[in-house]
């Protein structure tokens, strides 16, 4: 006998998870399926969580702002006590460099409009604040192999953008788990170890899934909400000639070294976004520091066809990338010889930007294309797309009056129709990690 419910959710990540947490606080009675032992355990887990503001639209700036006031009063939001533990979130504050891809003047555009609180460094408040960093501009971002790479910096740094609402979640398995524990309580569903197969469908609308081991499951609501997998589900729905934008999974490398002894980056130091040197990265642990790619242009792109089958040891030639320029900014950074850090991969949309969105097969939704950057969204676009589906499974048609969401903590609407699958690509996102 098949089983019922009134939403399927296929993927327990960390929006995978909020979207079934805010569907049934809707009422619906939702089962998430994900085919990995735990909430979690996909890219999710490897998530750098860093929580910042800075996006290159309106509509992320907003997103993202918003989502710091659910991160920084977890319980509150959640309302359960998983016996896990609850994950924390550091308030480090974030700091972008002002380089010369000028991404921070769209960002510091919105932050006035949207009232995000910052404070504007030059060069020398840069170096009282963050005294390890040189402050010394190295643009363009260049691979170690550059002849160029040596070379002193010709001129300081215009400044930073100082950012204090903004830090990173401690343990991104763990807030998922809470996630889980909190949609349980609402009465939602975790099947683990199970993989949808096919998505079925019934006069021309979704009818369930099947899994690998043949399972039936009937519901009038399905979410592909499967990370770098979002492609192949799509593929099973038979969605994607309707669709603009395209999902597609890319290999990314975060490194982990430790900080300069005796320094209290562990513990004190600021999350830095560094564009002029393409890297990102934050503390981590009482005394490392883990550095990601914001994707310069000189590193080439991993584009991944098959999510099961990829490299995940850590590469010399991109750890050099990374550390060498994070040594860059931090002079006395220590360089061990053993390589560590985590390989994983991004659901990349084609203007980094994602999809949250109805689809042409009715009762079949998207949350998508997160572009290695909605970790930290992950509430808010749970609040979005029981939104959305709430009110298209009430008749609205999204495509041609896109559902607004008002933000609960800022009061601030939300333009749902900004993430359509149907959308021009965005010529003016970063097209990259920052979004
Ligand atoms: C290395 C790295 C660093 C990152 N750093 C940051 C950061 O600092 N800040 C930030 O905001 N974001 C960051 N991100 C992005 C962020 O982690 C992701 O956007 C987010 O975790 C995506 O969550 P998700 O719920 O879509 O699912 P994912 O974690 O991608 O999980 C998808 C789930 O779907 C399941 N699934 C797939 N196909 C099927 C199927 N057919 N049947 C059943 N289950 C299926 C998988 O098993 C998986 O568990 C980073 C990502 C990576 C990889």
């Amino acid at each position: 006998m098949a089983r019922t419910c009134d939403a399927v959710v296929i993927g327990a990540g960390i929006i995978g998870a909020s979207v079934a947490f805010e569907l049934a606080k809707r009422g619906y009675v939702t089962l998430s399926v994900d085919r990995l032992p735990a909430a979690g355990y996909g890219p999710t887990g490897n998530s750098c969580a860093i929580v910042r503001s800075h996006y290159s639209s309106r509509e992320g700036v907003a997103m993202a702002y918003e989502s710091y006031f659910y991160w920084a009063d977890w319980e509150e939001h959640l309302g359960v006590a998983d016996e896990l533990g609850m994950a924390r979130f550091e308030d480090s504050g974030v700091v972008i460099t002002k380089s010369a891809t000028g991404h921070w003047r769209k960002s510091v555009e919105h932050y006035r409009q949207l009232g995000v609180a910052f404070e504007e460094w030059d060069a020398q408040e840069l170096a009282r604040r963050c005294p390890l960093y040189d402050v010394g501009t190295f643009h363009p971002p260049k691979r170690p192999d550059d002849p160029a790479f040596r070379d002193p910096p010709l001129a300081p740094l215009e400044g930073a953008v100082f950012t204090p609402q903004a830090g990173f979640v401690v343990d991104p398995q763990l807030a998922t788990h809470n996630v889980q524990r909190a949609a349980e309580a609402a009465g939602g569903e975790f099947l683990f170890r199970s993989e949808v197969i096919a998505i079925r469908e019934r006069h021309g609308r979704v009818a369930g899934v099947e899994l690998a081991d043949g399972t039936a499951i009937d519901a009038p609501v399905v979410v592909n909400v499967a990370g770098p997998h979002s492609a192949i589900v799509n593929r099973m729905a038979g969605v994607e000639d309707d669709m603009r934008v395209t999902t597609r999974a890319l290999r990314h490398e975060v490194h982990h070294v430790p900080a300069p002894p005796g320094s209290d980056f562990g513990r004190h130091g600021i999350t830095t976004s560094d564009g002029d040197l393409g890297i990102y990265f934050r503390p981590e642990g009482a005394d490392h520091i883990l550095v990601g790619s914001e994707d310069p242009e000189c590193d080439p792109r991993e584009w991944v066809d098959d999510p099961d089958s990829f490299d995940r040891s850590i590469t010399e030639r991109q750890w050099e990338a990374q550390v060498f320029r994070l040594a860059r900014r931090i002079p006395t950074l220590p360089i061990p010889y053993a390589r560590r850090g985590v390989v994983d991969l991004y659901d990349v949309s084609d203007d980094w930007i994602p999809i949250y969105d109805a689809s042409s097969l009715p009762g079949y939704y998207m949350a998508i294309g997160s572009s290695g950057n909605q970790f930290k969204t992950a509430p808010v676009a749970g609040h979005l797309m029981g939104e959305l589906i709430d009110r298209v499974e009430h008749g609205q048609d999204h495509d041609d009056q896109p559902v607004s969401v008002r933000c609960r903590h800022t009061g601030l609407a939300l333009d749902a129709g900004f993430y359509s699958r149907r959308r021009e690509i965005v010529a003016t996102s970063s097209f990259s990690v920052m979004g």
